[in-house]
């Protein structure tokens, strides 16, 4: 029996860490957990570290970080608090790969520090390559570190590339469900509130990537995640609308050939392959039946009404910070919706005035990254509906 690999869990309370630690479970003879992190939610991660035993928790919170430090006493956990340990507890030596399941900009340190300290990374956190692909793609080739997609359409489009990494990629189509507001229209939508957005028809996911999903803000970050993935231009990108969610992505070649990779909607699927390739672990979910999904469908993605798709290409097209700028005004945008604070049409508007306002930089620095991320901040919040 070969070694375990040690995982690292950024995240491990959210959705994507929950599912992974199941994966985890039911490999155990694969994975050991070594490390989890959270932000807030002390009590589901001292549940999941009494029964992962992991070397190292870190809470971001820092005021919870008593609460955790005394139910975790009575084990050999090591218990850390705050900003600086959570991105730089991914340097323990004993770490071979780090999950980054976070949320949004706060993925973008975390994974820098993997990365610089040569642990291979599976990557949730979609925002991270959005923000900064082309530093992040830079430092992993030189640091000679593999990034394992874990989103679903990017699994699968990796998934049609082993054995054919050395053949070119003519165009690659991502799929899209659509979310619960396909076939609306504007008129529809003006009044769309969360409840109705946050029910996604195929996906059980966080409420970030649900708004996302259902504003298709996700298929936009996911186009960008593509580019710098698997290092294509942007006409080599195309999105359709599959409302079944069975095909999970396609690659064409330039013989022609499409390959596709398709099953059932579950998102433990993507994980278990990131964390286990290049093996593909046995496992009991459940099977894709043909019989019982006689026609799966295929439509052109609205962008009149959902124009976060087509803001996604703009911001592509221009490079620089403008993804940066992108994300972190869809990130205030989605948190006001949450909060009613603005309408699902107005979240497009939103990101379309930070991306005219913020200071735009052709060649951006880290540090370049992080200001950008806070000056879009502030315009988003000042902006007035
Ligand atoms: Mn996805």
């Amino acid at each position: 029996m070969s070694e375990k690999k040690h995982i690292a869990i950024l995240g491990s309370t959210g959705s994507i860490g929950t599912q992974a630690l199941e994966v985890i479970e039911a490999n155990s003879d694969q994975f050991v957990v070594e490390v989890l992190t959270a932000m807030n939610s002390a009590n589901l991660l001292i549940e999941q570290a009494q029964k992962f035993k992991p070397n190292v928790v870190v809470i971001g919170n820092e005021a919870l970080y008593d609460q955790l430090f005394n139910a975790l006493d009575s084990h050999d956990i090591k218990v850390y608090a705050g900003a600086d340990a959570l991105a730089s507890v991914v340097e323990m030596d004993s770490i071979d790969m780090v999950l980054t399941a976070l949320v949004g900009y706060a993925g973008l340190k975390p994974t820098i520090k993997a990365i610089e300290s040569g642990k291979h990374i599976a990557l949730a956190n979609k925002e991270t390559l959005v923000v900064a692909g082309e530093l992040i793609t830079h430092l992993a080739k030189e640091k000679g570190v593999n990034i394992y997609p874990v989103d679903s359409e990017h699994s699968a489009i990796f998934q049609c590339l082993v054995g054919e990494f050395h053949n070119p990629i003519e165009k690659i189509i991502l799929t899209a469900s659509g979310g619960p507001f396909r076939g609306k229209t504007r008129a529809d939508l003006a009044n769309a509130k969360k409840e109705q957005a946050l029910k996604h028809p195929n996906w059980d996911m966080g409420a970030k990537i649900t708004i996302d999903s259902a504003s298709l803000m996700n298929k936009g970050l996911e186009v960008i995640e593509a580019k710098w993935l698997f290092g294509l231009s942007m006409d080599q990108i195309e999105v359709i609308v599959h409302p079944q969610s069975i095909i999970h992505s396609i690659v064409q070649f330039e013989d022609g050939s499409m390959k596709a990779q398709m099953g059932l909607p579950d998102m433990k699927l993507p994980i278990q392959y990131a964390l286990g390739y290049p093996n593909r672990l046995k496992s009991n979910f459940p099977r894709f039946n043909f019989l019982d999904y006689p026609s799966l469908t295929f439509e052109q993605p609205d962008t009149e009404t959902f124009r976060n798709l087509a803001l996604s290409f703009e911001a592509m097209r221009k490079g620089g910070n403008m993804p940066c700028i992108l994300n972190a005004a869809n990130e205030i945008a989605v948190s006001k919706f949450l909060k009613d604070e603005v309408g699902f049409l107005e979240m497009s508007d939103l990101v379309e005035h930070c991306m005219k306002k913020t200071s735009f930089i052709q060649k951006p620095t880290y540090e370049d990254y992080v200001l950008t991320d806070t000056e879009t901040r502030e315009i988003a919040n000042a902006y007035n509906i």
